[in-house]
């Protein structure tokens, strides 16, 4: 039974641990090591069942190496998830307890922040275990959220530049859901480059905030995925688009920060159909990987780490180029294109 799992996802290893003392389970699946060491956020979550929380580790692992394949990234994929309620089991044994399982796989896996793990958390576990990553010091990066950002807004150009025929959003209008670390600072790029955005975000401050400081029109966030805009950008969580809902948008490309932005195939299916262009979030949002990367090296700096997010823009771009050669959606080109690189990385061996 788990060696089916393993093999539908083409996963290596997965690496379960308990720890009786702060009631610690947690799960790390390395997907890939064929381009390198693996790299990948820990997220804590209460997943209503084990199973929930290995199929999301299965999942968000491959993603990961999908993810650093596209970005040119000399890593592997894989990701770690602690299972149970981070309000009520959170605490500094526990991230202690984490760190040390982590160390104990000896630095073929180097993790950092996600869902419900701050960089703090992070700096705790770095007590015990070199191989965390996104933490501040010398020759290191810090939070990667304002990387990310604005990798987000240089491969959403190159899709405007596809779909529009420029880079530039003057005039244009931006649907953004989520104003958090990514979406916010997503937000300030967009406005600075002349775009009207209609923003939402379930947290009203940071609605508010968009509002007054950028002149955002803010929505509810029931209304925002059907807003009346030529781009949708999704910066919140996963599973925003659904096939069902596709016909109903009026943007003519979805690009964001968000993870796992499609539901299944078949959302992704829709979009084509409708002549909506969406961006792949795995292509787009590996500006924190990149910055984790460069951080794991010690060779963090931020002009280097800015250009390597300027570079998203082409790693956009040849994914376009590379969809429309070979006659697929973007969606489905994402992913051949990046298991190629990594079967040819394992046949050149
Ligand atoms: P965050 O928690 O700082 O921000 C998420 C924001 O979305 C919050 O302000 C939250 O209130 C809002 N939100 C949640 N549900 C919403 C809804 N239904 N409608 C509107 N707003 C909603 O997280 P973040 O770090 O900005 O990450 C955003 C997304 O980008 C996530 O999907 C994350 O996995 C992805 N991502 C982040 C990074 C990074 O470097 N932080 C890197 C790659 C991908």
């Amino acid at each position: 039974m788990m060696f089916e799992k393993l093999k539908e996802y083409g996963t290596e290893e997965i690496h379960f641990c308990n720890d009786e003392e702060t009631g610690l389970n947690a799960i790390v699946a390395i997907h890939s090591t064929v381009l390198g060491p693996t790299v990948g956020g820990t997220r804590f979550f209460p997943y209503e069942s084990e199973e929930k929380a290995l199929f999301d580790v299965l999942r968000l692992s491959r993603g990961m190496t999908y993810k650093n394949a596209v970005s040119g990234l000399k890593y592997g994929g894989a990701k770690g998830v602690i299972i149970g309620d981070p309000a009520k089991l959170k605490t500094e044994k526990l991230l202690l307890a984490y760190g040390r399982f982590v160390d104990h796989l000896g630095g073929i896996f180097t993790t950092g922040e996600d869902i419900n793990i701050s960089v703090a958390d992070v700096e705790i576990m770095s007590r015990v275990t070199k191989h965390m990553a996104g933490i501040g010091g010398t020759g290191r990066g810090g939070d990667p959220s304002p990387y990310t950002a604005r990798g987000v807004f240089r491969g959403m150009q190159a899709g405007a530049r596809e779909k529009f025929g420029s880079d530039s959003f003057k005039g244009k209008t931006v649907a953004v859901q989520g104003l958090g670390k990514v979406g916010y600072d997503v937000c300030k790029w967009l406005h600075e480059d002349g775009a009207n955005l209609i923003v939402s975000d379930i947290n009203k401050a940071n609605a508010e905030r968009a509002k007054t400081e950028l002149g955002a029109t803010v929505v509810e966030p029931s209304e925002i995925l059907f807003a009346e805009c030529d781009v949708f950008s999704p910066n919140a969580m996963g599973a925003v688009l659904k096939a069902d809902d596709i016909p109903k948008l009026k943007c003519s490309l979805v690009a964001g920060g968000a993870n796992n932005v499609l539901v299944d195939g078949t959302a992704g299916e829709a979009l084509d159909k409708a002549g909506i262009l969406y961006i792949p979030d795995y292509v787009i949002n590996a500006g924190g990987v990149i910055s984790i990367c460069l951080e794991i090296e010690r060779v963090h700096d931020e002009n280097i780490c800015n250009q390597k997010m300027d570079g998203i823009y082409d790693n956009v771009k040849n994914l376009l180029d590379f969809a429309k050669k070979e006659n697929l959606p973007a969606y489905l080109a994402a992913d051949r294109f990046a298991q190629k690189i990594v079967d040819d990385a394992r046949s050149s061996r």
